[in-house]
């Protein structure tokens, strides 16, 4: 499977106005986010000072 496979106009529309707004640092943005990462796991040896995830 190629990239092509999962791309359509519409996601090349909204990653294009993603990076222009970016570029511009614009703070209302007109654009979805072009990738959503999510961690299933509330797991983290980081041990930062203000973090909940500290386990
Ligand atoms: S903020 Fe929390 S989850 Fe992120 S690196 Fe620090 S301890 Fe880990």
């Amino acid at each position: 499977m190629t990239l092509c496979h999962f791309t359509t106009p519409r996601r090349i529309r909204n990653y294009l106005l993603n990076r222009r707004e970016f570029a511009a640092k614009t703070l209302v943005l007109q654009s979805l986010p072009p990738k959503i990462i999510f961690d299933p796991a509330n797991v983290c040896n980081l041990r930062c000072p203000l973090c909940a995830t500290d386990v």
